[in-house]
């Protein structure tokens, strides 16, 4: 089974509180989780920017369903190919909240300090997220004392050994 990646941005119908927030993530990681779609979801003031990985029929599976959500508007494809490995195999779907992306952050892939990934440069953003899945990884390798804020329930408990998250539950193995 070939993996694959695809990436997209669009801005929120409305101003979206914390509480939306996880609404959305809630419904991601038990759809995803089932569907072995891996990923992470960036949320700025008003915007998003969505990684989503697995198998091509899943992912656009996935995609669909969020095409024809109303929470959001002005969704852009950035990118979508066949990958070898994933980024976020850790995560269901991680959620990124705004204070991840710090001004020094955006500023390096963007040309305003806003992220507003919707009017980034597909390589910058491709850029950005390359960044993210790296840091991320660092994270999830580092001796785990507790489960850090952002971590999604039963993808990573305390004391948990890094890299037997949502893998084992989807039968996958991370690349090394
Ligand atoms: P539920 O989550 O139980 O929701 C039932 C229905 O109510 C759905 O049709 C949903 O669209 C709608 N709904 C729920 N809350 C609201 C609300 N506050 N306002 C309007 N309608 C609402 N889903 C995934 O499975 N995987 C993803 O990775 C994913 N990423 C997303 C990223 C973004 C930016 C957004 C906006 C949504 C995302 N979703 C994702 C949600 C997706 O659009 C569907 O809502 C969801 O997949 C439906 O899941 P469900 O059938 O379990 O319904």
């Amino acid at each position: 089974m070939s993996l694959f990646r695809l990436i997209y941005a669009s801005r929120a119908a409305e101003a979206l509180t914390p509480v939306d927030h996880e609404q959305i993530l809630g419904s991601s990681r038990r759809n995803n989780g089932k569907a072995g779609v891996t990923g992470v979801l960036a949320f700025g003031t008003r915007d998003f920017l969505q990684c989503l990985e697995g198998s091509r029929e899943a992912v656009n599976a996935t995609y669909s369903r969020i095409l024809g959500d109303p929470r959001h508007q002005d969704i852009q494809l950035i990118d979508c190919r066949d990958v070898e490995q994933r980024w976020f195999g850790e995560w269901g779907m991680h959620g990124l909240p705004p204070s991840r992306l710090t001004r020094q952050r955006v500023l390096r892939y963007s040309e305003r300090e806003l992220f507003t990934p919707t009017r980034m440069a597909g390589a910058s953003v491709i850029a950005l997220l390359a960044d993210l899945a790296r840091e991320l990884d660092t994270e999830a390798s580092a001796p785990a004392t507790s489960a850090p804020e952002t971590t999604p329930p039963g993808a990573r408990a305390a004391g948990e050994p890094a890299r037997e998250g949502l893998l084992a539950k989807i039968g996958l193995k991370r690349e090394s």
